[in-house]
């Protein structure tokens, strides 16, 4: 609703100033450098509304033009691509950056950690963008929620998964801290760009993968790789995609530009969510449905494991240096208080909403 309005709004904007003389000529031409394939659904989508949305926000001012992974710099390259000023901006998530700090990963998400609605919370009223905003000064950058995924889907296998023995030997592409833990349970995470994965698993280099979630993983066939589908997204319960502006860049707008800029990104972030909420369940029922996908839960003492190896990397995030131990205190405290208020609010209205569904059903 907000967005629509939103949309209506500039395109009111856009049509009054039409009236009167053509848009601003662009005093900012920027290149935004992406880890996705160009336009792919929800993620490189969501760059090129991002693009969109500045352009028009500032009346053209701003002219951003979108490149998808590989075609100005590889997929991985784009943090420093910014960072040196080669792309003014940058569409990602802050977990690929773990080689340049492994405390980035808690800006993009953690396993077990908060869900996408909890993660915007801290993100905007609970000082974890300020954190961010800290970490990415140190290379040249200014960070932005710009897109999350929600939960997300636990991956694509060809065995069942019925014990911890089971992930032993596992070659999987697992990107973030769910790759520290797969690796401590024994198995052998990779970290692949999207647009590399369908290959990877239908070839056999890697035996698992995931990737997103329901209206994503379609989009790659990644069906065709492999059999069986596992949930939940245990690594990634709410995560969060990420812009980053070269800070000079960033800088040296004047204070309304600076303002549109943010403002486009937060605008994204909600967006994004949104159409995963409402593109995942349709996208899942095709699997299901039409491509035979056997959709398996996690067994609880696989979790548990997952669970007790999650808590002794993630804690490990803390020990790095002073910035990080900050960080991470910021992180545990909001997800202590989040829990609390879910425990109350989101999780015992949809176990009731769920028992309630089950009851009618039976009496049905
Ligand atoms: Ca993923």
């Amino acid at each position: 609703m907000q967005r629509r309005t939103f949309i209506a709004g500039a395109g009111a904007a856009t049509a009054a100033l039409g009236a009167r003389s053509a848009w601003a000529k662009p005093e900012h031409k920027w290149k935004m450098v992406t880890t996705w394939p160009k336009n792919f659904p929800g993620l490189g989508t969501g760059a090129e509304n991002l693009a969109k949305l500045i352009g028009e926000m500032s009346g053209g001012r701003i002219q951003v033009k979108v490149y998808g992974a590989g075609e100005l710099v590889p997929a991985f390259e784009i943090f420093d691509a910014v960072s040196r000023g080669t792309a003014e901006m940058g569409h990602g998530s802050a977990y690929y950056w773990k080689g340049k700090s492994e405390i980035a990963q808690i800006f993009s998400t953690v396993p077990f950690g908060l869900t996408a609605q909890e993660m915007n919370g801290w993100m905007y009223h609970g000082g974890g963008l300020e954190l961010w905003t800290e970490l990415y000064a140190g290379f040249g950058l200014v960070p932005a929620p710009a897109g999350n995924t929600g939960v997300q889907m636990g991956g694509w296998f060809n065995k069942e998964i019925n014990s911890v023995a089971d992930l032993q030997g596992l070659k999987m592409r697992i990107p973030g801290l769910g790759g520290e833990v797969l690796k401590r349970a024994g198995g052998t995470p990779v970290n692949l760009p999207g647009g590399e994965l369908f290959t990877a698993l239908q070839s056999g280099a890697i035996d698992a993968t995931e990737w997103v979630g329901p209206y994503n993983d379609l989009a790659f066939g990644l069906y065709k790789a492999a059999k069986y589908y596992y949930y939940p997204g245990w690594h990634e319960p709410g995560t969060i995609l990420e812009a980053m502006i070269n800070k000079d860049v960033y800088e040296s707008l004047p204070a309304d530009l600076q303002s549109i800029v943010m403002n486009a990104c937060k605008v994204v972030n909600q967006d994004m969510l949104a159409e995963y909420t409402a593109r995942n369940p349709a996208a899942l029922e095709t699997l299901v449905s039409q491509h035979d996908v056997e959709l398996r839960k996690f067994p609880d003492g696989v979790l548990a494991k997952l669970r007790t190896l999650s808590n002794e990397v993630v804690a490990e995030l803390a020990g790095q240096d002073a910035f990080s131990q900050k960080t991470f205190a910021s992180y545990q405290k909001f997800l202590k208080q989040a829990k609390a208020w879910s425990g109350i609010s989101e999780l015992t209205y949809l176990q009731a909403r769920d028992r309630l569904d089950q009851q009618t059903d039976d009496q049905a």
